[in-house]
């Protein structure tokens, strides 16, 4: 018997019904959201910190390879064996929220966690976890850490690495090291906790996330402005940070985009239209109400069409109904697409659309470009129907 066929028994004999080899199971554990597969010899679910570490003894042992997994949605093929194979370290077991210090206001979680419910448990209690990745329903904590994940809110309040105060981390050697204290303030020496965010598990499995919460803002208001260009859409961006409005939320949309949405659904805009803002701030009512104006104004000033505002839940949802619609319409119409998450500083949105669809143009690809402008991260999609426009 093999070096590896050993240890993967040693591993089966600890861990018994919480592994998995059938082949339908391995082929579920084989891809994430990139197209790339690479196909596990085993699953493991272990339940806590002390698990993960002899699991971690036992591979280093027979050189198995282990790569951590929470929901498997990453966008870089991080959670995806390599033509190795090796064994999936599944986070489904830790799913616990350790505490939870109101006082504090800091959380100590396991890394299986998944974001959005830990959203709704801290809310219910005032609390608030800004980072928001549009994956939230299903992505993990730890997925997010190790992705340093953002998302619509990253504006004003930053992506997941703002949030971690303190980690604890299983290392390839099964030794485990606490990074940080969870005091707010700590500020010597080296970064460590950094070094592991964003390590998409290179480093080691991330067995515990101590993150700081903030107090729940009491309201939020919305503003949908439609504009003749693009240009214009993005100027007014600019100008409402600059007249004093960091908005949590920052959305832009252009034509393509919003012609997809018109061809397949019932929503309709102002005669012109060729892009739009979606934006959003939050905090006390007194203090959205006057950054509501703020925002409509500097829009009307800037070009708008037609720029409309509230605070009421109702017609926000309504309103962000033409930017939710975008990603299932496109999935409707263009099931093959290369997505790019591009980020460019804000005055620079305006080359970049121009030269993505320069590029397209060039190559007779159709291209679909929206995301969030506040932190200057554009979608840019370009859709093909075939291996051949794949190639282009
Ligand atoms: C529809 C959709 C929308 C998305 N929207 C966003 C978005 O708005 N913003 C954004 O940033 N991303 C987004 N993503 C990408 C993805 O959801 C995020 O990267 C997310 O953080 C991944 O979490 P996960 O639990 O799925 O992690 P996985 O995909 O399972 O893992 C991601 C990486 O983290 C590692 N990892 C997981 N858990 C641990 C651990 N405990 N210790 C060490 N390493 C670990 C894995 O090995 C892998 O390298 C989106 C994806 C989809 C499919």
């Amino acid at each position: 018997m093999g070096k590896i066929e050993t240890g993967l028994r040693k591993i089966k004999s600890l861990f018994g019904k919480r592994t998995l080899q059938s082949v339908e199971d391995l082929m579920v554990y084989s891809y994430d959201a990139t197209k790339k597969t690479g196909v596990p010899d085993m699953i493991v679910y272990p339940e806590d910190e002390k698990e993960v570490a002899e699991l971690t003894k036992i591979a280093s042992e027979y050189e198995i390879p282990l790569i951590p997994r929470g929901a498997g949605s990453g966008f870089a093929g991080g959670s995806v064996p390599s033509d190795k194979g090796g064994v999936i370290l599944s986070t489904e077991g830790m799913r616990r929220i350790k505490d939870i210090d109101e006082r504090n206001m800091i959380a100590i979680v396991e890394p299986g966690i998944i974001t959005g419910d830990f959203h709704k448990t801290v809310e219910k209690i005032n609390l608030f976890y800004p980072p928001d990745p549009a994956s939230l329903e299903f992505s993990t904590i730890g997925g997010n850490v190790s992705t340093n994940a953002g998302g619509l809110r990253a504006v004003k309040y930053g992506v997941t690495r703002d949030y971690v105060l303190s980690l604890k981390v299983v290392l390839a050697d099964g030794s485990v090291i606490r990074t940080r204290a969870m005091t707010i303030k700590d500020v010597a020496g080296y970064d460590i906790t950094g070094l592991f965010v964003g390590a998409e598990g290179t480093l080691g499995f991330v067995s515990e996330i101590t993150v700081k919460l903030l107090p729940k803002p009491e309201r939020k208001g919305t503003v949908l402005a439609f504009f003749h260009s693009s240009i214009d859409a993005i100027n007014a961006g600019i100008e409402v940070i600059r007249n004093g409005v960091l908005p949590a939320t920052m959305e832009f949309m252009d034509r393509t985009a919003i012609a997809l949405v018109l061809a397949t659904s019932s929503l309709e805009v102002p005669p012109g239209t060729l892009s739009a803002l979606l934006l959003e701030d939050d905090g006390f009512e007194e203090t959205v109400l006057r950054s509501l104006k703020i925002m409509r104004d500097v829009c009307l000033k800037n070009g708008a069409i037609e720029a409309e505002g509230t605070i009421e839940k109702e017609k926000a949802d309504e309103m962000w109904k033409i930017r939710r619609s975008i990603s299932p319409a496109l999935a409707k119409i263009a099931p093959f697409r290369l997505n790019q998450d591009v980020v460019v500083l804000r005055t620079k949105i305006p080359e970049l659309l121009k030269k993505a669809e320069f590029i397209a143009n060039s190559k007779g690809l159709k291209i679909v470009q929206f995301g969030h402008m506040g932190d200057g991260n554009i979608h840019v999609n370009f859709l093909y129907k075939d291996n051949e426009e794949e190639k282009r």
